[in-house]
């Protein structure tokens, strides 16, 4: 037998130069899991993202608009000599839940349940409660066959008329028209012999017209519903039904109706059932599917709403995968989340299981999925249902690749490539890197001020009562959704910011003392920034240097206000690109692509400014330089040395202060913002930090902690939310929320020094 030498299936990456990668060969397995870790910087994020992603993206692009391919030919190509084998891929960032999504829109549920709602609801009557329904002619007449079946019944049209004189003339016209009679106080009279000056017609607001007398069940199904359509012809859409042994009268109009008084309504379309209707329909809220109006799902967790959907649905619908991604967050142990909460909301640990739920219901396969931290806000056994996630979309037949610096993930993954200036780097095993921690400063003024925080029921938090200090690193910890993210954002952030005031929440109060010395309260929720600014605009040092270069004497003589240094007014900016550098194209399909300027060459400013230099170098020059070179540079500048030492401290010295915050890597976006803050710290600032080691991998934790610890050094306060046991044991201060996660969270376990929790352990 011959040998078949078979190829390996994998995507080949090929010479990848993008960003910080030197000339870098990669094989990915394919339908594999393949863990990309290695410090902030270090490149795996820029290959994952920037080369597979980008690539894949572009690929697809050319493939959709070939009018594109020819205009922009091979520009917005990824720095890669060539990759092979590279399926469709999605990205996700971590966490990466679009604001304001609820979880039905993200579980893909609202479409099924308006459909459920509009389809089987029973509406009811606004005026008398009765039930209402609007009939097609052909329901109409199944209707009537049912009800009444072997007894005979008139087919009316109730005419309406606006004024009484014209009764005359109406009795006419229908007579002309070939109808002879209407029914009258229960009888039936000839219309040629009607008294139309009788009393009777004084008061009555119209005619009911006989269309047809038959018996339901002997008569063709035809007849019934042309004797329908004619009363509806005649009368506005409506029909009565009018017979059996108790002359019961039954009303089956086109239009919505009540059964019982008549009223009518607009007619309800699936639309109405949606979150974000444009109009609002009166009964909507009235509409009931066993029993169930369409908002009482809000307040139903996710199982029950499961379980209720299943019920409804009919025998053959269950399986039509309408309830895929549902039933995939259950299987992530997110069955206790209420139906109508806002994805905000929820821990980072939780929108991670959100988003895998939703890969994993979708059900595709041969997809290169791309996940940022997945494993960011979950430790201990939470972990595993997001393990044996991404090896469940393995096994749909997709490939996994996952930036993670967990040690589970590397356990269970088939490959692990670790990146380190560029490079990949032989593995090495990361938990050993942590080995010293930083040394806590002595506080700032005020070092016994405390902070007395008391709940009650509001958040869905149980009664809590707890204190702890000012001026220090206070962590709190316990399992994800146990409710430090809401005791801290929803609870102390607002709190604090209307002045520490007690409040009545919306349910239950919230009172607290002893904050009367806090003057700025600073949230420094990660991935926050604002995106698309140079660093040194975000850090705010635009100005101050924009005012170094106005005041040369070359810029004085001339004229140029420190404005024509900056970018984000006309002026000194290149016209073409106003100061981007690149040009946008919007795609239709995707994302827009950027070109280099051809009138600037990117240097983003005007020949002219460009000619004033400060210290040999012009205003471009200084966009180009890393931070840690400006900080040198502008040495004698008090200002921007502060801003740039803060940035250097902070890990963002060897980024370039015309990089643009949008290339941050999630990690970096959290050290700009504290670069910023560290800048100005005083004592009476307060900062909160989410989850900040999320994304962080491990060598750079000591990072984080260098700069709380300075924050606190210079004697602000900060609460971080954190269960990482490196910043729990670094704090100074820890309370613990527990005992469980939903609806087993809620309370303070304990509160104290972390030193006396370990003793309290033993
Ligand atoms: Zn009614
Ligand atoms: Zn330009």
């Amino acid at each position: 037998m011959k040998k078949i030498a078979q190829a390996k299936k994998v995507i080949s990456v090929r010479g990848a130069s993008q960003g910080p990668l030197k000339n870098v060969d990669l094989e990915i397995p394919l339908k594999g899991l393949t863990c990309f870790t290695g410090r902030c910087g270090g490149g795996s994020r820029v290959m994952a993202v920037e080369v597979l992603y980008a690539e894949s993206r572009r690929r697809y692009m050319l493939a959709l608009t070939p009018f594109e391919r020819e205009n922009l030919g091979s520009i917005g190509r990824v720095d890669v000599e060539h990759i092979s084998g590279l399926p469709p891929a999605m990205y996700f960032e971590s966490g990466g839940i679009k604001r304001g999504e609820s979880l039905a829109t993200f579980l893909q549920l609202e479409a099924l349940l308006a459909q459920l709602w509009h389809r089987n609801g029973v509406c009811h009557c606004l005026q008398c409660k009765g039930p209402c329904r609007s009939f097609s002619a052909a329901e109409a007449a199944a209707e009537a066959i049912s009800v009444f079946k072997d007894e005979q019944i008139l087919i009316v049209g109730p005419l309406k008329w606006k004024n009484e004189t014209a009764i005359e003339s109406m009795v006419h016209e229908l007579l002309r028209a070939g109808f002879t009679r209407v029914l009258l106080g229960g009888e039936i009279v000839r219309m040629d012999e009607l008294d139309t000056s009788a009393e009777i017609f004084l008061n009555a607001q119209g005619l009911d017209v006989v269309i047809d007398r038959l018996v339901p069940a002997r008569s063709s199904k035809n007849r019934i519903i042309e004797a329908i359509g004619n009363a509806r012809a005649m009368a506005s859409g409506t029909s009565l039904l009018v017979g059996g042994q108790r002359d019961q009268r039954l009303l089956l109009n086109k239009q919505l109706s009540c059964l019982d008084c008549g009223k009518s309504y607009p007619d309800l379309v699936p639309e109405d059932f949606l979150q974000d209707s444009r109009r609002e329909h009166p009964l909507v809220n009235l509409v009931e599917l066993a029993g169930k109006r369409i908002k009482d799902l809000d307040e139903m967790r996710l199982d029950e709403v499961s379980a209720f959907i299943e019920g409804v649905l009919g025998e053959g619908e269950r399986d039509l995968g309408g309830l895929r991604m549902l039933k995939a967050a259950l299987d992530l142990g997110l069955g206790y989340l209420k139906y109508g909460r806002n994805t905000e909301d929820l821990s980072s640990g939780e929108k991670q299981r959100l988003i895998m739920g939703s890969c994993l219901g979708s059900g595709l396969t041969g997809i290169l999925y791309i996940f940022e931290a997945p494993l960011v806000g979950s430790r201990g056994r939470e972990t595993q249902p997001l393990l044996k996630g991404l090896r469940a979309l393995v096994d749909q037949g997709n490939t996994v690749v996952a930036l993670e610096h967990a040690a589970q993930l590397r356990e269970i993954a088939d490959e692990v490539i670790n990146f380190s200036r560029g490079r990949i780097e032989p593995g090495e095993d990361l938990n050993s890197v942590i080995t010293s921690k930083p040394k806590r400063q002595q506080p700032g003024g005020g070092a016994s001020a405390k902070l007395f925080v008391q709940v009650e029921g509001a958040h869905n938090l149980k009664r809590i009562e707890v204190e702890f200090p000012l001026h220090r690193l206070v962590c709190f910890s316990g399992v994800s959704g146990s409710g430090k993210s809401v005791l801290l954002n929803g609870v102390l952030l607002p709190a604090l910011k209307s002045g520490g005031r007690a409040r009545k929440a919306r349910k239950g109060s919230i009172n607290i003392s002893g904050g009367e010395q806090i003057r700025r309260i600073v949230d420094l929720q990660p991935g926050q920034s604002s995106r698309g600014k140079l660093l040194l605009v975000e850090m705010g040092g635009a100005e101050f240097l924009a005012g170094l270069f106005a005041a040369t004497a070359a810029a004085s003589q001339r004229g140029y206000p420190p404005e024509w240094f900056q970018l984000d007014v006309a002026g000194g900016r290149c016209t073409k690109c106003e100061g981007r550098g690149v040009l946008h194209y919007d795609l239709e399909f995707l994302e827009d692509i950027s070109l280099v300027c051809p009138v600037c060459e990117g240097r983003r400013f005007r020949p002219e400014i460009l000619d004033i230099t400060h210290r040999g170098q012009n205003i471009h020059d200084v966009l180009e330089m890393t931070i840690e070179r400006a900080s040198e540079h502008f040495l004698r500048e008090q200002n921007l040395r502060k801003i740039f030492a803060a940035a250097t401290f902070c890990g963002l010295g060897k980024r370039q202060l015309g990089t643009s915050s949008e290339h941050l890597e999630k990690a970096e976006s959290l050290w700009l913002r504290l670069a910023v803050e560290l800048a100005r710290v005083r004592a009476t600032d307060l900062f909160i930090l989410d989850n900040p080691s999320a994304g962080v991998h491990p060598e750079d934790l000591q990072l984080l902690l260098q700069i709380l610890d300075e924050l606190v050094g210079r004697g602000a306060s900060v609460l971080v939310s954190e269960q990482h046991p490196e910043i729990i044991s670094a704090a100074d201060w820890l309370v613990e929320m527990g005992p469980g996660g939903g609806p087993q969270g809620g309370m303070v376990m304990a509160s104290g020094h972390p030193r006396e929790f370990a003793k309290k352990a033993d």
